[in-house]
């Protein structure tokens, strides 16, 4: 046997050399069937692979550089250029700590819009489809011709450090948005990257984290916003987590990369890998990875970073010469090679990259795009408390304002990490209202306590007394306190999680002595989870949470202020009253590097309705300057058959004096179900804009999957024919209208 293999390898090994040495040698014709842009993507995708090397196939598996694949410049391939996001465009020069830093080599300023959860609190995918639409110009804009996002990871647990980047704890809602995104980005033939496949729910030890996921969980709460951007916007790429999910890593894993990804949903794009979560050659190519980054000198640069190597960080692992060699070892196949640049190849053809490349030189931050930041931010922001209408305030009857707190006069645009975006210019609340208001009111601003870590002049004992007082005695001689407070980007950020969900230290104190000294007190929450608030929340008056509103945030939040804009921003995720009431409580972040997500499937708003734990505020959550009525809600046909959607209908009505839109949220609850399962879950929901006194019908379809929970011994959805109730509300816990659906076989 051994001695026919080595004869028969080394002549295999000539042949395919020859082969290679043949077709390097070729010219490519001019008429080459793949340059003809008239052909398919898979007929140009064929004829361009038929004229590579296997050399030049494993040289596409890796980066070139930080953030560009490998062109191979004998056939016209370009290099992919990418750069992160999601919430612009960001410097593509190297990572976060690089490009975040205050004297980064290169500074790319673009348009800085709202965080993922404040995108996500508007339910306005419209907007979120302009929003990618808007990025995808500037991507092109700068020359670059990809984007690192969305991130449509689920909202688990109120301490990962990077739920702000997210779009809630709604697989249905962050699905929507997810898919509504990637349009927008593909519309412009910019390359989206949906991410982070999957389940990458906290930044603890994010690299080593092992997540004991079942089967049902991960499909029904963690993986359809994946889904949907597959099969309803056939989403170009998905990006890889760094997390392992049920013991392997999620860039070698089979069931999660071939078995769902490409296999169940049909996904035809190329798998990247997360920058820095590979751990083996023939593993991860088997396991269904495309495309290693980064590669090149700062992947290698990165590979010797002792920091990166503490942290649990892989690199390198795709490179040509190590990938060759595992071809020849027959540990990876040919075709496999085949498919992995076929899909690499299908992209460079679809998105017209290939045909029309991206020369750069073009402008950002055009009114345009920053009037698409400034609605995300408008809309995004949720009244939560308005006791008393205090709210809006009157322009015109206020003299003076204090303007109060670590992040009144600063704007935080974001969260940190690599989504932090550097604008040309950023509105921070403080400039925002005096913009709004004009000369005539006197609005002044005191610090009242530093934000932890941010500036040791202001963390003594000395200077936060000082600071305090100042506050409290603006305060109290000012018609309005308005008090800002909140985190900053390195107490959320990407890389680490939140360590609490308590305010930083001094601000609960800090609104509460503002409270104490003068009634008409607002409080803002500049965040991208939900806080506690114990401390404040009885005495406070009006709460409003702006989150991370990005560089138009402070117009934003005086346009609510004032009531110019009618706050229409609801909840994307639940807000416990404190932690430990939170699903995740005691099975977060784990122990020993595992963590077991025990709750299943009762993630956010489907634990605290199922169990009956009451919030402090629900998921769909927010009010509004004006009223809405819900009547009518007719369900057809009454008994559905089982493969044709339903129709919900009903009508809303604006019963106030102002303008203003609502999100109108369809729940369906399962009551005859032989398992368990939520008590409701949203599957449908619709942003109205309703003027004063108008009245309009909304519809919704609802298709099986409506109806269906996933069922671990079929292996696939099931929708159990029997009697559902249809529940239409304002939010989760405020259901206005019920009506039943029977379903039939
Ligand atoms: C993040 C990704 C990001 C990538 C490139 C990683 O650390 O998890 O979201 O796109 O870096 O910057």
């Amino acid at each position: 046997m051994r001695r026919t293999f080595v004869p028969l390898f080394a002549a295999f090994v000539v042949a395919t050399s020859l082969h290679a040495l043949v077709l390097e040698g070729q010219a490519v014709p001019a008429n080459a069937p793949y340059k003809d842009a008239s052909l398919s993507a898979d007929r140009r995708v064929t004829d361009l692979l038929s004229r590579m090397t296997v050399e030049e196939k494993a040289a596409m598996l890796s980066g070139s550089g930080w953030m560009e694949s490998a062109p191979i410049e004998r056939l016209g391939i370009p290099a992919i250029k990418m750069a992160d996001g999601p919430m612009g465009v960001r410097s593509w020069i190297g990572s976060s700590a690089i490009t975040s830093a205050a004297n980064a080599p290169v500074k790319v300023l673009t348009t800085s819009f709202p965080s993922g959860v404040a995108m996500a609190a508007t339910w306005d995918t419209e907007l979120v489809q302009r929003e990618g639409q808007a990025i995808g110009q500037e991507v092109k804009a700068l020359g670059r011709d990809m984007i690192l996002g969305p991130t449509v990871n689920i909202n688990r647990v109120p301490l990962w450090g990077r739920n702000f980047e997210g779009y809630g704890e709604d697989p249905y809602l962050a699905g929507r948005l997810g898919v509504a995104y990637v349009k927008g980005v593909q519309g412009e033939g910019v390359i989206p990257s949906v991410k982070h496949f999957a389940a990458n729910n906290e930044d603890f030890e994010r690299h080593r984290i092992d997540e004991q996921i079942d089967e049902r969980t991960l499909h029904e709460i963690y993986l359809p916003a994946f889904k949907a951007a597959v099969q309803e916007a056939d989403a170009w790429t998905v990006m890889s987590a760094y997390n392992k999910v049920n013991g392997v890593h999620c860039g070698e894993s089979v069931p999660l990369l071939t078995e769902i990804l490409k296999k169940e949903f049909g996904f035809k794009g190329f798998v990247v890998s997360d920058w820095g979560s590979t751990y083996s050659t023939a593993g991860t190519v088997n396991a269904g990875m495309d495309l290693e980054m980064p590669g090149g000198p700062p992947m290698l640069a990165w590979m010797t970073n002792p920091r990166m190597q503490s942290a649990g960080s892989g690199a390198g692992w795709l490179t040509a010469d190590k990938v060759l060699a595992e071809e020849k070892a027959g540990h990876i196949s040919e075709a496999t090679l085949n498919d992995n640049v076929s899909r690499i190849l299908r992209v460079i053809f679809e998105s017209g990259l290939f045909d029309h490349p991206h020369p750069g030189g073009g402008e950002v931050d055009t009114p345009a795009q920053r009037a698409v930041a400034r609605q995300g931010a408008t809309e995004g922001i949720v009244l939560l408390k308005n006791a008393g209408a205090l709210l809006p305030l009157d322009a015109k009857k206020i003299h003076s304002i204090a303007m109060i707190g670590p992040n009144a006069a600063v704007a935080r645009t974001g969260g940190g990490g690599s989504s932090l975006v550097r604008p040309k210019y950023a509105i921070a609340p403080l400039d925002g209202i005096r913009e709004a208001l004009g000369e005539g009111v006197d609005v002044k601003s005191a610090l009242g306590v530093g934000i932890d870590g941010e500036d040791p002049a202001q963390d003594t004992a000395e200077a936060r007394a000082k600071s305090l007082k100042e506050a409290t005695d603006l305060a109290a001689h000012s018609d309005v306190a308005v008090v800002v407070v909140g985190r900053y980007p390195k107490l959320e950020s990407e890389g680490s999680d939140v360590k609490t969900m308590d305010l930083p230290a001094g601000q609960d104190e800090l609104i509460a002595a503002v409270e104490q000294a003068n009634p008409h007190t607002i409080v803002v929450l500049n965040t991208g989870d939900p806080v506690t608030m114990t401390k404040w929340i009885d005495n406070t008056p009006a709460l409003l949470e702006l989150w991370y509103g990005g560089q138009e945030g402070g117009h934003a939040l005086a346009s609510v202020l004032f009531g110019d804009a009618n706050p229409s921003g609801k909840l994307p995720v639940s807000f416990p009253k404190r932690f430990e009431d939170s699903p995740a409580y005691g099975h977060y972040p784990g122990e020993n590097l595992k963590v077991d997500y025990a709750e299943g499937i009762y993630v956010g708003y489907r634990y605290f309705d199922t169990k009956n734990v009451k919030p402090l505020f629900p998921f769909g959550f927010g009010l509004s300057y004006t009223s809405f009525e819900y009547s009518g809600l007719k369900v057809t046909p009454g008994n559905a058959p089982a493969k044709e959607p339903a129709t919900v209908s009903l009508k809303v009505k604006n019963t106030g004096a102002r303008d203003g839109a609502e999100v109108v949220q369809v729940y369906v609850h399962d009551g005859h179900s032989k398992i368990d399962r939520p008590v409701h879950e949203l599957k449908g929901f619709q942003r109205v804009e309703l003027k004063a006194g108008e009245e309009r019908t909304v519809e919704f379809k609802l298709d099986r999957a409506a109806f269906s929970y996933w069922s671990p011994d079929k292996k696939d959805w099931v929708a159990e024919p029997g009697t559902f109730e249809i529940q239409v509300g304002a939010s989760s816990r405020d259901i206005r209208l019920r009506a039943p659906l029977k379903l039939a076989q």
